[in-house]
């Protein structure tokens, strides 16, 4: 007889990181999931293998499956599917007032916008096969516990806009800003909406931005150390008033960065069944 394989409930909530782990075994080299249609490779760690993976602020709400692949030394490989539930959560819709040429944009800052998202979402879309860090996140503001208006739905003077993707620390125009972890920068400059701002590559398509600095203190290239200084903190781009926006994206998942501070380890999935 086959022993019951544990049934493990896997909730999500939408705009989350979540940890994803499996035991190692003899013989392992490589774990990789599907998630949303990206590929996901995990590390090892000490006796596990583990991943993050984002669950997108408009990732459909229900059940999703996350496909594992196992691959040996020996050549062999072999999948197990676990089940996500993804589940809703309630963004607020919040009205913003900035300058008019924020959003009646001139032929040329609309020129300018779009090669930006297109420079970004390259970025985004880029995953660096290597995990450069090994310790827990941090909040880029000393003391910050947590960011306001991830997940908003805005409005700005009257026009309805993207999703607000990051959270939102306080902070005053030249409060430093240090790196959430170990990583390499990938951007550093001015863009239009999002005014000066840092973008840190940690690996294994996973991201954190820093935007709105009055100062950039770190060049593209540069590898960072966790809690090194990016720049200080400002009110340049689309923004109302000084403060610090941080984002996270995970393989393109756009997440609240504070999940990514209250990570959980993950239970065993992809357990092969064993005779008793
Ligand atoms: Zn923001």
């Amino acid at each position: 007889m086959w022993a019951l394989s544990l049934a493990i409930a896997l909730v999500a909530v939408q705009g989350q990181a979540i940890e994803l782990g499996c035991p190692d075994e003899a013989g392992l080299r490589g774990v990789e999931a599907r998630w949303e249609g990206h590929r996901v490779p995990f590390v090892r760690r000490g006796a596990a293998w583990v991943a993050v993976v984002g669950v997108d602020l408009d990732a459909k709400p229900g059940a999703h499956a996350a496909e594992l692949t196992f691959r040996y030394d020996d050549g062999h490989t072999r999948t197990a599917s676990e089940t996500v539930t993804v589940q809703r959560q309630q963004f607020p819709t919040t009205k913003l007032t900035v300058e008019d040429r924020y959003v009646e944009l001139s032929d040329e800052d609309a020129a300018r916008a779009s090669d930006e998202a297109r420079e970004t979402g390259a970025i985004y879309a880029t995953l660096t096969p290597e995990r450069y860090w090994d310790e827990p996140f941090l909040a880029p503001i000393r003391g910050a516990k947590d960011g306001r208006n991830f997940g908003h739905r805005r409005v700005f003077n009257g026009q309805p806009r993207a999703p607000h993707s990051g959270a939102d620390l306080k902070a005053d125009v030249g409060t430093p800003v240090y790196a959430a972890n170990r990583g390499r920068v990938v951007l550093a400059k001015d863009l239009f909406y999002s005014g000066n701002a840092v973008f840190v590559d940690h690996g294994l398509g996973l991201y954190t931005i820093y935007l709105h600095l009055s100062k950039i203190e770190v060049a593209p290239g540069a590898i960072v150390e966790r809690g090194q200084r990016l720049g200080l903190a400002g009110a340049t781009g689309r923004v109302t008033g000084p403060h610090l926006h941080w984002g996270v994206r995970i393989v393109d998942a756009r997440v609240d960065p504070f999940s990514l501070l209250r990570l959980k380890p993950a239970p065993p999935l992809g357990v092969e069944p064993r005779r008793p």
